[in-house]
């Protein structure tokens, strides 16, 4: 028998939706432990993409390990899992409305497009922190988080690398708790532990497979663009959308005479909107090899070099 603490999870992201193509047992969380499970993930991925992005708590063994094993995969911070610990310096009544205010300020902090808007979104939550008395809450977040890590989970700093939009580990979370409401209680025998977790897998899979499906068969009135043509049901639709978002700046941005700092493409793996543009100007759709494997990846296939 074991106990549920002990339980960790590796998942893995494919184009829209999370799988959890490993669940590993772990009696202790030691780096030895993690990277043991981590070799065997490797390992089991014979064929296919290796992590790209991979995203954890700051547990400094899992994340020393992630780096040994997956040196090349982009490694970033949850975000869930730091507003977790910043809600634990929350020492008193922390009241609805405090926490809504706070909430709402952390996630625009978090998802500041600019450095200049993480500056101004930093005093605004430092202003609404102090105002309600709670300037060791904002000393704690300033020192432990913002200082040493905010490369590693705010948006406009995390641009320059690949990271898909990933920026928590919500997905295997929810899988976690599917498992969890199957196994329905604290101890189970690893015999039971196996079974369900197969049973989630194959789910998850076909849940997959028909997003993988949907995207090669669907094409949404706002992607069906002469630009876009050779990436119609060759691509996520996710791909698509955020594309034609970018398409969308295109105005603004040529207005302004700004370019926009390729962010699309080096945290996305997409044409951002100085290469749409050049796409239009030059009347050449862009062509299927400008998008990252990532987002073309819509079968189970073994990945072909
Ligand atoms: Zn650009």
């Amino acid at each position: 028998m074991y106990k549920w603490p002990f339980v960790q999870y590796i998942g893995m992201t494919s184009t829209s939706k999370s799988f959890c193509i490993a669940h590993a047992v772990l009696l202790r969380e030691r780096q030895t432990d993690f990277t043991c499970a981590l070799e065997h993930l490797k390992g089991m991925l014979e064929d296919s993409i290796e992590p790209r992005i991979i995203v954890t708590d700051r547990d400094s063994a899992l994340m020393n390990s992630c780096k040994q094993v997956f040196p090349n995969a982009t490694r970033n911070l949850c975000r869930w899992h730091i507003r977790e610990n910043i809600k634990k310096k929350w020492k008193g009544i922390y009241d609805s409305e405090a926490r809504e205010d706070f909430a709402l300020l952390w996630t625009v902090l978090c998802e500041s497009p600019t450095f200049d808007e993480y500056e101004y979104n930093c005093l605004k939550l430092q202003e609404m922190l102090f105002k309600i008395g709670k300037e060791k809450v904002w000393d704690y977040i300033h020192d432990s988080w913002l200082l040493r890590d905010k490369e590693n989970f705010v948006s406009c700093l995390m641009a320059d690398r690949l990271n898909f939009g990933e920026s928590t580990t919500n997905r295997v979370e929810s899988q976690h708790a599917n498992l969890k409401r199957h196994l329905n209680g604290a101890n189970n025998t690893l015999h039971a532990l196996v079974a369900y977790t197969i049973e989630l897998i194959e789910a998850q899979k076909i849940e997959i497979g028909a997003t993988f499906e949907k995207s090669r068969i669907t094409l949404k009135r706002d992607h069906n663009l002469q630009v876009f043509y050779k990436l119609h049901y060759k691509v996520s639709i996710k791909a698509l959308t955020l594309l034609e978002k970018e398409y969308g700046k295109l105005d603004k941005m040529i207005q302004s005479g700004h370019t926009c700092r390729h962010q699309l493409r080096t945290s996305m793996g997409l044409p951002c909107a100085c290469e749409v543009e050049r796409h239009l100007d030059t009347l050449v759709p862009i062509p299927l090899k400008s998008i990252d494997p990532f987002w073309r990846k819509l079968d189970f296939d073994p990945v072909v070099p």
